[in-house]
Order: C-alpha cells, then structure tokens, then sequence
C-alpha cells in the first residue's frame, strides 16, 4: 500500500484535488477503488494501490512531445488525420491491431475501419485465442469476480501466482477478503496451489501439489478420471507423467468434491503442452465438477484492456480474436492472435496501431523481421506519451493514456464493464477522437469517389 506522502502535509493538502474511483490498468484485477491525489496537474499519491499500480499511476507522463508527426516532423491534426485516412484507403489489405491499450469505444470504430477497408483487424495473442476456441468447443462454467468471492470455500490457483503478479486479487476477490456466505474470509476457504514452481502463492496454500512442468493434461486428466470414478486409474503412470502420487490427487479431488462452492484460476499464457488441449482439458473438468457441486473456472487477467478487445470484437463480428474484412463479411483468419505472422506473410501493405503503451505495448510482442516489416509499410501509430517508438512511424499521434487522461470503458476478465475517468487535463487527444476523425475523413472521400464515378 501506498505511504502517507507529502500530500498529507496541510499546505500541499490545500493544492491537491482528489480523484476518487480510479481504475487500475496495470493487471488483470482492474482494481476500481483507487483514489487519486493530483497536484498541479500530477498524480502525486494513489491511495490503496500496491506497488505496481502505484508506479502505473505515478509513472512519468511528459506534456511537451509534438502531438502529431508526418514522417517525423510536426504536423496539424487534421492533415495528419487526411494522411492516415488516405494511406488506409490505398492499402489492398491494411491490418489493425494494438487494441489491448485502448478503450472499448476506440475497439469500435476499429471494427468499423477494418470492415469498410476490407483489412484484418487482430486483438488478443495465441492463448487469448486458445482459451476463445477451447471455450467454443467444450463450454465454460465461469462466474464474476464478486460471485467468487461471495461463495468460493475452495479456490485452486493452477499455475498461477496471484500474489505477485496480481497483487490484490486476495483482498479484493478471493482468499483473505470475507464473502456473504464466506463471512470468516480466509479461515472459511481452503486454497490449494498445482504448479510446478514453489511461488509465493503456494506459500499461501493448504495443499500444494508441485507438478512436473508441461503435465498439465495429464494432471487434468488423472483428475476427471476420478470425476468419472474410474477404478482403473493407473497410480504407477500417474505419478510417472505429473510427478505426484495419485493418492495425492485423490486427496485434492476429494476436498474439490466436498466443496459447497470451488473456483479454479488458471492463465492460458502460461500452461504447458498445446495449449487449445490443455485449456480444453481444464475447462471439461470444470464441467464434470458440476455433476457434483458448483465449480467454475477464471482467468486471472491481463493488464489493459484486451479483455475488451475480445468482447468488442466478439459482439461486433460472432470472432473473438482475429477477423479478415477481406471477403466483404467477418471470417476468423487462421492463425488467431499472430501478428508477427500476419505482418510477414507478405498481403499486408499498410497497418494501424491503434494504442501503443507500456502495459500492453503490442510492439514489443513482435519478432525483430516483423517490426522490419512494420518500418517498411506506411504505418499509423497512435501511441501514448510515455510509449517510445520503436521505428519512424509514417504518422505517428501522441494520444492520452486511458484511466489517467481519457476516459472510456474497459472490461475486467470475467466479463465486468467499468468505466475510467480522465482524472488529469492532457494536451493529446484520446485515440477514440483520432480514430473517429479518420473514419469520418475516409468516409468522406469515399463518398466523394462513389459520386465522382457516378456523374462519369
Ligand atoms: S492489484 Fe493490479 S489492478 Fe490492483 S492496484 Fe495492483 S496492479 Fe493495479
């Protein structure tokens, strides 16, 4: 938690304005409680952040980067909204992707570009896209957040540790914070940690279960093996494949099944194995427990708003993760998640990064050839001020940072709505403006085009 700072002090008190309800971008738990002191226009404290999210909020942000590029040297806003409609309208097969940074209303008019171009718009990564198809084929018994922590007496963190890499997801949402039906907090739940590494969340636990890397499948299989009360289970191969006994897993399915409400969180980033089997695997447990008691599965999330990127799209288009425009409807492309392979496949000749920013950067994500590639296109970068570049954009737009100086909506990972606030006054657009004005002047000069051909 945060320390008392000079902002407690009467005369700084006197200059410093508070933003309450702030939410945090900085992981998946999107904390919305945070409250934010302001001083001369600077976030200078933010009450009940942990330490990553109070260096998210306090992070440096400059105010004096040229808004708008062309090619390098300062541009007008608008003439570098007309240079970007008109490199997008020439594209034969634009591609659109970055959208984790950004907000659900800038997710839109992305869908809307990508459509109207006939380009590939891409949101999420491989196992955004996994967990989307493993999802579609088996089915997920999932819950929100606060259900989970209102019921949940049994909690399994598959290969996952919250506390350090979601820091308050124990007191906002699970294990120590009490629940309705939950009323004791962490004496009334039972946490059981399988992971093939000793974390700090498998201090936490009542049992844990230290997996032999990449067993995952088999682990989930011995495991609806005794959900399906097989008498045949093979001990010897059991503990040869997980590396634990089987009396061991026994233990664990017993507790899972004397649960009144159990919860189990895994991250499709990092499981073992193929990671569609695997996540399938998971999800038709979770199933099966429902034979016996109430059990649900959750991701604990990521930083940014991908979670809302997948719901944009997935509502916009029936596809979650990565859609083609090129056949004049939405068609799934066939490496989902992949832009690095996209970029050098060799169609695509123009791209729009929709929000570049620290949390999410989808410029990092991409193999050295790609960004090559990327350098080689004309490309659209909007980006945020305290994003470098990694290579000269061919127009490149200096946009606000979402939760800190533009509003919009974001979605947590099990599918919650919440709305930012801008809680600083900016001197850069939000991307959803920049957007909305490249959208218009295409649509303008499209309409221009349609009437020029008409009266010939
Ligand atoms: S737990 Fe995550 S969302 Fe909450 S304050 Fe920390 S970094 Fe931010």
């Amino acid at each position: 938690m945060a320390e008392p700072s000079d902002s407690d002090r009467p005369a700084e008190r006197q200059r410093t304005r508070i933003s309450r309800n702030a939410t945090c971008l900085a992981c998946g738990c999107l904390c919305d409680d945070i409250t934010l002191h302001v001083a001369e226009n600077r976030i200078v404290r933010a009450e009940r952040a942990c330490p990553i999210g109070e260096r998210w909020f306090l992070a440096e942000r400059p105010t004096d980067r040229t808004p708008c590029l062309i090619h390098g040297q300062r541009a007008d806003l608008d003439e570098a909204c007309d240079l970007a409609a008109a490199i997008l309208a020439k594209a034969s097969c634009p591609l659109i992707f970055g959208l984790g940074g950004a907000v659900c209303e800038a997710h839109r008019i992305a869908v809307a570009l990508a459509d109207l171009l006939g380009g590939i718009v891409i949101a999420g990564n491989e196992a955004g896209a996994a967990l989307a198809t493993a999802e579609q084929s088996v089915g997920f018994v999932t819950a929100t957040l606060g259900e989970v922590r209102h019921r949940a007496d049994l909690v399994v963190y598959w290969g996952v540790d919250p506390a350090t890499t979601h820091p308050r997801h124990f007191e906002r949402y699970c294990l120590t914070c009490a629940g309705r039906f939950i009323p004791g907090g962490r004496a009334d739940r039972t946490c059981v940690v399988v992971d093939s590494r000793r974390t700090p969340t498998a201090a936490e636990a009542d049992l844990f279960l230290e997996l032999k890397p990449g067993s995952d499948v088999a682990a989930i299989a011995a495991l609806l093996a005794l959900a399906a009360g097989e008498s045949t289970v093979d001990a010897e191969q059991i503990a040869l494949l997980t590396g634990v006994e089987l009396s061991r897993w026994r233990e664990l399915f017993d507790r899972m099944a004397a649960a009144r409400y159990g919860a189990m969180f895994f991250d499709p980033l990092s499981l073992g194995g193929e990671k569609t089997a695997t996540i399938e695997a998971i999800l038709s447990f979770v199933v099966a427990m429902n034979r016996r008691t109430r059990f649900v599965a959750l991701t604990l999330g990521g930083p940014g708003n991908m979670a809302g990127a997948e719901q944009v799209l997935a509502w916009q288009t029936g596809y979650p993760t990565s859609i083609r425009f090129r056949d004049g409807f939405p068609r799934s492309e066939g490496q989902p998640g992949a832009i690095s392979e996209c970029l050098l496949d060799g169609q695509v000749d123009a791209a729009l990064v929709v929000a570049s920013e620290p949390v999410t950067d989808p410029l990092a994500t991409l193999s050295e050839p790609a960004r090559e590639q990327l350098a080689a296109i004309p490309t659209i970068v909007l980006h945020t001020a305290d994003a470098p570049l990694p290579f000269a954009a061919t127009v490149a737009f200096v946009v606000g940072s979402h939760g800190i100086d533009a509003g919009g909506t974001v979605f947590r990972c099990d599918g919650v709505p919440l709305p930012l606030h801008q809680a600083l006054t900016s001197p850069y657009p939000a991307a959803t403006r920049i957007l909305q004005t490249i959208l218009a002047s295409m649509a303008a000069s499209l309409h221009a085009t349609t009437n020029e051909n008409g009266l010939q």
